[in-house]
Protein backbone atom coordinates (compact mmCIF):
# COMPACT_ATOMS: atom_id res chain seq x y z
CA UNK A 1 0.00 0.00 0.00
CA UNK A 2 2.88 2.46 0.99
CA UNK A 3 4.53 1.44 -2.35
CA UNK A 4 1.19 2.59 -4.00
CA UNK A 5 0.43 5.73 -2.23
CA UNK A 6 4.35 6.83 -3.16
CA UNK A 7 4.19 5.65 -6.91
CA UNK A 8 0.81 8.10 -7.15
CA UNK A 9 2.04 10.91 -5.45
CA UNK A 10 4.90 10.79 -7.72
CA UNK A 11 2.72 11.67 -10.78
CA UNK A 12 2.55 14.97 -8.66
CA UNK A 13 6.17 15.98 -8.43
CA UNK A 14 6.79 14.65 -11.56
CA UNK A 15 4.18 17.49 -13.43
CA UNK A 16 5.57 19.49 -11.19
CA UNK A 17 2.23 20.27 -9.33
CA UNK A 18 -0.36 18.97 -7.07
CA UNK A 19 -3.21 16.54 -9.47
CA UNK A 20 -4.89 15.80 -6.16
CA UNK A 21 -4.83 12.31 -6.88
CA UNK A 22 -5.18 10.63 -3.13
CA UNK A 23 -8.36 12.30 -2.13
CA UNK A 24 -8.58 13.64 1.49
CA UNK A 25 -4.82 13.19 1.80
CA UNK A 26 -3.64 15.60 -0.44
CA UNK A 27 -5.59 18.11 1.34
CA UNK A 28 -3.46 17.52 4.72
CA UNK A 29 -0.01 18.31 5.88
CA UNK A 30 0.50 14.69 4.31
CA UNK A 31 0.92 15.37 0.74
CA UNK A 32 4.17 14.23 -0.12
CA UNK A 33 4.19 17.00 -2.79
CA UNK A 34 4.26 20.02 0.08
CA UNK A 35 7.27 18.16 1.97
CA UNK A 36 8.83 17.49 -2.13
CA UNK A 37 8.09 19.61 -4.67
CA UNK A 38 10.92 18.64 -6.81
CA UNK A 39 10.70 16.32 -9.84
CA UNK A 40 11.35 12.35 -8.63
CA UNK A 41 15.00 11.34 -9.45
CA UNK A 42 16.38 14.50 -8.29
CA UNK A 43 17.50 15.42 -5.13
CA UNK A 44 16.54 18.59 -3.73
CA UNK A 45 14.56 21.54 -5.11
CA UNK A 46 16.97 22.93 -7.85
CA UNK A 47 14.25 22.67 -10.11
CA UNK A 48 11.41 23.95 -8.00
CA UNK A 49 7.78 23.99 -8.78
CA UNK A 50 7.52 23.05 -12.54
CA UNK A 51 11.11 21.61 -12.73
CA UNK A 52 9.46 18.24 -13.86
CA UNK A 53 10.99 16.51 -16.72
CA UNK A 54 10.80 18.66 -19.61
CA UNK A 55 9.28 21.34 -18.22
CA UNK A 56 12.53 24.07 -17.61
CA UNK A 57 11.19 27.36 -16.79
CA UNK A 58 9.67 29.41 -19.82
CA UNK A 59 12.19 27.71 -22.01
CA UNK A 60 10.14 24.76 -22.39
CA UNK A 61 9.84 23.42 -25.94
CA UNK A 62 6.18 23.65 -27.63
CA UNK A 63 6.19 19.69 -27.69
CA UNK A 64 7.37 19.22 -24.00
CA UNK A 65 4.68 21.79 -23.32
CA UNK A 66 2.16 19.78 -25.49
CA UNK A 67 4.01 16.41 -24.38
CA UNK A 68 3.11 17.77 -20.21
CA UNK A 69 -0.64 18.85 -20.94
CA UNK A 70 -1.55 15.58 -22.81
CA UNK A 71 0.24 13.61 -19.55
CA UNK A 72 -1.19 15.82 -17.03
CA UNK A 73 -4.75 15.11 -18.04
CA UNK A 74 -4.50 11.71 -18.44
CA UNK A 75 -2.75 11.10 -14.78
CA UNK A 76 -5.35 13.56 -13.58
CA UNK A 77 -8.53 11.14 -15.06
CA UNK A 78 -5.82 7.45 -14.63
CA UNK A 79 -6.59 6.79 -18.23
CA UNK A 80 -3.38 4.75 -20.14
CA UNK A 81 -2.24 6.24 -23.39
CA UNK A 82 -3.90 3.52 -25.29
CA UNK A 83 -7.22 4.55 -24.35
CA UNK A 84 -6.66 8.31 -24.08
CA UNK A 85 -5.66 8.05 -27.70
CA UNK A 86 -9.32 6.55 -28.38
CA UNK A 87 -10.98 9.05 -26.87
CA UNK A 88 -9.02 11.51 -28.36
CA UNK A 89 -9.94 10.28 -31.72
CA UNK A 90 -13.58 10.15 -30.50
CA UNK A 91 -13.35 12.96 -29.60
CA UNK A 92 -12.02 14.46 -33.60
CA UNK A 93 -15.26 12.78 -34.52
CA UNK A 94 -17.94 14.04 -32.78
CA UNK A 95 -19.28 17.95 -33.52
CA UNK A 96 -17.84 20.94 -32.10
CA UNK A 97 -14.22 22.12 -30.49
CA UNK A 98 -11.81 18.50 -30.44
CA UNK A 99 -10.51 19.64 -27.08
CA UNK A 100 -13.47 19.96 -25.35
CA UNK A 101 -15.32 16.76 -26.76
CA UNK A 102 -12.02 15.34 -25.61
CA UNK A 103 -12.62 16.48 -21.96
CA UNK A 104 -16.33 15.78 -21.91
CA UNK A 105 -15.99 12.26 -22.77
CA UNK A 106 -12.98 12.30 -19.99
CA UNK A 107 -15.13 13.52 -17.55
CA UNK A 108 -18.34 11.19 -18.57
CA UNK A 109 -16.03 7.91 -17.77
CA UNK A 110 -18.27 6.26 -14.53
CA UNK A 111 -15.28 6.35 -12.50
CA UNK A 112 -14.95 10.09 -12.70
CA UNK A 113 -18.65 9.92 -12.15
CA UNK A 114 -18.47 8.15 -9.06
CA UNK A 115 -15.94 10.42 -7.83
CA UNK A 116 -17.73 13.58 -8.71
CA UNK A 117 -20.84 12.36 -6.79
CA UNK A 118 -18.90 12.19 -3.89
CA UNK A 119 -18.91 8.58 -3.66
CA UNK A 120 -15.81 7.94 -3.69
CA UNK A 121 -13.04 10.54 -1.95
CA UNK A 122 -10.64 9.70 -5.47
CA UNK A 123 -11.14 8.57 -8.94
CA UNK A 124 -8.54 5.68 -7.87
CA UNK A 125 -11.17 5.01 -5.31
CA UNK A 126 -14.07 5.59 -7.47
CA UNK A 127 -12.03 2.78 -10.04
CA UNK A 128 -12.07 0.35 -7.52
CA UNK A 129 -15.62 0.53 -6.03
CA UNK A 130 -16.85 0.01 -9.89
CA UNK A 131 -14.64 -2.62 -10.56
CA UNK A 132 -15.69 -4.40 -7.39
CA UNK A 133 -19.33 -4.13 -8.66
CA UNK A 134 -20.77 -1.63 -6.26
CA UNK A 135 -22.78 0.29 -8.67
CA UNK A 136 -25.22 -0.39 -10.94
CA UNK A 137 -26.04 2.11 -14.48
CA UNK A 138 -29.16 2.19 -15.52
CA UNK A 139 -30.28 -0.86 -12.99
CA UNK A 140 -27.76 -3.06 -14.48
CA UNK A 141 -24.74 -4.23 -13.06
CA UNK A 142 -21.74 -3.20 -14.04
CA UNK A 143 -17.39 -3.71 -13.06
CA UNK A 144 -16.22 -1.43 -15.78
CA UNK A 145 -14.67 1.66 -14.65
CA UNK A 146 -14.57 3.35 -18.52
CA UNK A 147 -17.58 2.91 -19.66
CA UNK A 148 -18.81 6.35 -20.61
CA UNK A 149 -22.51 7.70 -19.55
CA UNK A 150 -24.46 9.92 -21.12
CA UNK A 151 -27.68 12.29 -20.96
CA UNK A 152 -30.23 10.48 -18.31
CA UNK A 153 -28.02 7.48 -17.41
CA UNK A 154 -28.55 6.83 -13.43
CA UNK A 155 -25.75 5.57 -11.36
CA UNK A 156 -26.74 3.70 -8.09
CA UNK A 157 -25.18 1.89 -5.43
CA UNK A 158 -26.46 -1.55 -5.39
CA UNK A 159 -28.45 -2.96 -2.94
CA UNK A 160 -26.47 -5.34 -1.67
CA UNK A 161 -23.47 -3.04 -1.57
CA UNK A 162 -25.35 -0.19 0.91
CA UNK A 163 -25.19 -2.69 3.26
CA UNK A 164 -21.30 -2.59 3.52
CA UNK A 165 -20.18 -0.27 6.79
CA UNK A 166 -18.16 2.05 3.36
CA UNK A 167 -21.85 2.97 1.86
CA UNK A 168 -23.47 3.21 5.36
CA UNK A 169 -21.27 5.78 6.54
CA UNK A 170 -20.80 7.23 3.05
CA UNK A 171 -23.65 9.56 3.23
CA UNK A 172 -22.30 12.43 5.92
CA UNK A 173 -18.82 12.53 3.90
CA UNK A 174 -21.14 12.69 0.21
CA UNK A 175 -23.46 15.92 1.86
CA UNK A 176 -20.30 17.64 2.64
CA UNK A 177 -18.92 17.33 -1.14
CA UNK A 178 -20.47 19.59 -3.58
CA UNK A 179 -21.10 18.16 -7.27
CA UNK A 180 -21.32 19.53 -10.63
CA UNK A 181 -24.64 21.22 -11.99
CA UNK A 182 -24.16 18.67 -14.53
CA UNK A 183 -24.88 16.11 -12.39
CA UNK A 184 -28.07 15.63 -10.71
CA UNK A 185 -27.57 13.49 -6.96
CA UNK A 186 -30.23 11.87 -4.03
CA UNK A 187 -27.82 11.02 -0.64
CA UNK A 188 -30.66 9.10 0.35
CA UNK A 189 -30.86 6.73 -1.83
CA UNK A 190 -27.36 6.56 -3.41
CA UNK A 191 -28.09 7.77 -6.54
CA UNK A 192 -27.14 9.89 -9.16
CA UNK A 193 -27.57 10.76 -13.19
CA UNK A 194 -26.32 12.91 -15.61
CA UNK A 195 -28.54 15.70 -16.64
CA UNK A 196 -26.26 17.23 -19.49
CA UNK A 197 -22.37 16.78 -20.49
CA UNK A 198 -19.93 19.59 -18.45
CA UNK A 199 -19.47 22.92 -19.72
CA UNK A 200 -15.93 24.00 -20.24
CA UNK A 201 -16.23 26.09 -17.06
CA UNK A 202 -17.15 23.32 -14.96
CA UNK A 203 -13.82 21.01 -16.06
CA UNK A 204 -10.72 21.54 -14.36
CA UNK A 205 -9.36 25.17 -15.30
CA UNK A 206 -5.82 24.00 -14.88
CA UNK A 207 -5.98 21.53 -18.22
CA UNK A 208 -5.29 23.01 -21.12
CA UNK A 209 -6.84 20.87 -23.88
CA UNK A 210 -5.68 22.96 -26.71
CA UNK A 211 -2.00 21.35 -26.24
CA UNK A 212 -3.25 18.33 -26.13
CA UNK A 213 -5.37 18.74 -29.37
CA UNK A 214 -1.97 20.38 -30.76
CA UNK A 215 0.09 17.10 -29.39
CA UNK A 216 -2.02 14.58 -31.32
CA UNK A 217 -1.96 16.91 -34.01
CA UNK A 218 1.48 16.79 -35.15
CA UNK A 219 1.49 13.02 -34.69
FE1 LIG B 1 0.00 12.74 -3.26
FE2 LIG B 1 -2.33 14.06 -3.42
FE3 LIG B 1 -0.19 15.33 -2.60
FE4 LIG B 1 -0.42 14.57 -5.16
S1 LIG B 1 -1.68 16.10 -4.12
S2 LIG B 1 1.41 14.40 -3.84
S3 LIG B 1 -1.53 12.64 -4.92
S4 LIG B 1 -1.15 13.60 -1.55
Amino acid sequence: MTKLISSVCKLCRREGEKLYLKGERCFTPKCSYEKRDFAPGQHGRTAGRGGGKGMGTGRASDFARQLRAKQKARRIYGVLERQFRRYYDTAITRRGLTGLNLLQILESRLDNVVFRLGFASSRAQARLLVTHGHFTVNGRRTDVPSMLLGEGDTITVREGSSKLSYFKELGAYTEKRTFPGWLNRDIKSMSGSVARMPERAEIDGSLDEQLIVEYYSRR
